[in-house]
C-alpha cells in the first residue's frame, strides 16, 4: 500500500520525512531540456526510458519537450503509463507469458504499444495472443548488439524472424531494437565509442538487408545514457533510449568525460545518532539505498564518507570539517538511481530549498 506522502509544498527542505526522494527540480528540468537540445540537430528522436522515473508525470514533461513516447521493461510499468496518458510505449524487452501479453493488448486500445521478440518461439506466443484478442501487436525484432544480453545475431537471423513476423496476420514488423547495455558504463570515452561504432555497423547491416526483402524499419532503436551521441549521430538510429539522463547518478557521473547532465536525484537522509568522534549515522541504509554499483555519495560535503550500511541504518565516516549534528539532514547521490527510485513511493520535488511537488513512483516495485 503507497504511504502517505513524506512532506507538503511549501515546507522547507530540511523537514521532510527521511529517508526520502528528492528531486531537485531545477537540475531535472535543466536535464530535460540539454537532452532535448543535444538530440535536435541529429534527427534522432528520444523514446526516454521510463523504467528509470515509472511516472507518467515524468514521461508527459519529456513528451512536451520532443520525446516520441516512452520505453519500458516491464508490462506493469506499460499499464501505469497507459492509465496516466502516455501516448506511446514500447516494452524494450521480450514478453513471454500469456496473461501479460493479453494485459499489453488490452493497453493497445488506448496507447500504441510495441514490443521486443528474439526467437520464433516468442513470436508464435505473440501471435497466438494477438488472434486471441482480436487486434494487431506490433513487434521490434532485438538484435545483440555486442552486450550478449537478449537478442538474435544481426543479419540473417534477424531478418529471418522480420519475415517471419511480417507474413503473420496478427503482428506487424515494427523495426529493429538493439540497445547495447554493456558499453554504457564503460569509463573510457574511446571504449564507449569502439563498442558503439561495432553495433552501428551490425545494426546498418541489418537494415539493409531487410530493405532488400522490402522490409522497412520504422524504428531503430538503443543508446543510453553513457553513449547516446554516438547512435544519434550514427544515422542508423531513429530513437534513442536514454533514462538515466534525468536524475544522473554516482555510476555514470565516474565515466570519464560524465555525460553532460546535473545531478537531480538524491537521498534525503536525517542524522539520527552521533555515537562516537569520527562517526555520525543516518537512517538510509540497505533498505532506501540499493549497492549494485557502491554506496551512496555524500553531496557538497568533502569531508564525509557513506561508509557502511546495515538494514535501516548508513555510517558517515566524519574524515575532514565538522561532523553533522543530530537532527541534520544530507543529501546523498544514489550509486545507481533507477533501484533507488523503485524503493519509494514518493519523488518530493523541490525547488530552491522548498519543496513544490509531490509525484508518486507509479508503477513502483512488483514484479509485473
Ligand atoms: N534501453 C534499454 C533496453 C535498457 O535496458 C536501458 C538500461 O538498462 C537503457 C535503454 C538505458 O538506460 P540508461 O540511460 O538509464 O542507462
Ligand atoms: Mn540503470
Amino acid at each position: 500500500m503507497p504511504q502517505h506522502p513524506p512532506a507538503e509544498p511549501g515546507m522547507p527542505e530540511d523537514e521532510i520525512d527521511t529517508p526520502a526522494l528528492v528531486l531537485d527540480l531545477d537540475a531535472f528540468e535543466h536535464n530535460l531540456d540539454s537532452m532535448a537540445a543535444l538530440l535536435a540537430p541529429t534527427g534522432a528522436k528520444l523514446r526516454a526510458h521510463a523504467k528509470t522515473h515509472k511516472s507518467p508525470v515524468i514521461a508527459l514533461q519529456q513528451m512536451r519537450r520532443g520525446a516520441v513516447g516512452q520505453c519500458v521493461q516491464k508490462v506493469a510499468e506499460a499499464e501505469a503509463l497507459a492509465w496516466g496518458g502516455v501516448p506511446d510505449i514500447l516494452v524494450s524487452n521480450e514478453v513471454v507469458a500469456p496473461r501479460k501479453l493479453a494485459r499489453l493488448l488490452a493497453l493497445s486500445g488506448i496507447s500504441r504499444v510495441a514490443m521486443c521478440v528474439d526467437g520464433e518461439a516468442g513470436v508464435a506466443l505473440a501471435e497466438q495472443a494477438a488472434g486471441a484478442a482480436g487486434r494487431r501487436l506490433r513487434l521490434l525484432v532485438e538484435i545483440d548488439a555486442g552486450a550478449g544480453r537478449c537478442g538474435v545475431q544481426p543479419g540473417p537471423e534477424a531478418v529471418a524472424l522480420a519475415r517471419r513476423i511480417a507474413g503473420s496476420p496478427h503482428l506487424e514488423f515494427a523495426g529493429l531494437q538493439a540497445y547495447h547495455g554493456r558499453a554504457q558504463h564503460q569509463r573510457r570515452p574511446e571504449e564507449r565509442a569502439a563498442s558503439i561504432a561495432s553495433a552501428v555497423e551490425h545494426t546498418r547491416r541489418t537494415v539493409e538487408q531487410l530493405r532488400q526483402q522490402g522490409l522497412d524499419c520504422p524504428i531503430v532503436g538503443g543508446g543510453g545514457t553513457g553513449t547516446f551521441l554516438h547512435e544519434a549521430s550514427s544515422g542508423v538510429f531513429t530513437e534513442i533510449q536514454a533514462g538515466s539522463y534525468a536524475f544522473m547518478d554516482a555510476d555514470y557521473a565516474a565515466n570519464h568525460d560524465a555525460p553532460p547532465f546535473r545531478q537531480a536525484l538524491f537521498l534525503l537522509t536525517q542524522v539520527m545518532s552521533t555515537p562516537r568522534a569520527g562517526l555520525v549515522v543516518v537512517d538510509a541504509g540497505h533498505k532506501a539505498a540499493p549497492t549494485d554499483s557502491g554506496f551512496p555519495q555524500v553531496w557538497q560535503r568533502p569531508g564525509l564518507r557513506y561508509a557502511g550500511a546495515s538494514d535501516e541504518h548508513g555510517n558517515i565516516a566524519v574524515e575532514g570539517g565538522a561532523a553533522p549534528k543530530l537532527g541534520e539532514t544530507l543529501r546523498l547521490v544514489p550509486g545507481h538511481c533507477d533501484p533507488t527510485v523503485d524503493r519509494f513511493d514518493w519523488y518530493v520535488g523541490v525547488r530552491r530549498g522548498r519543496v513544490e511537488c509531490l509525484w508518486p513512483v507509479a508503477a513502483r516495485g512488483g514484479m509485473a
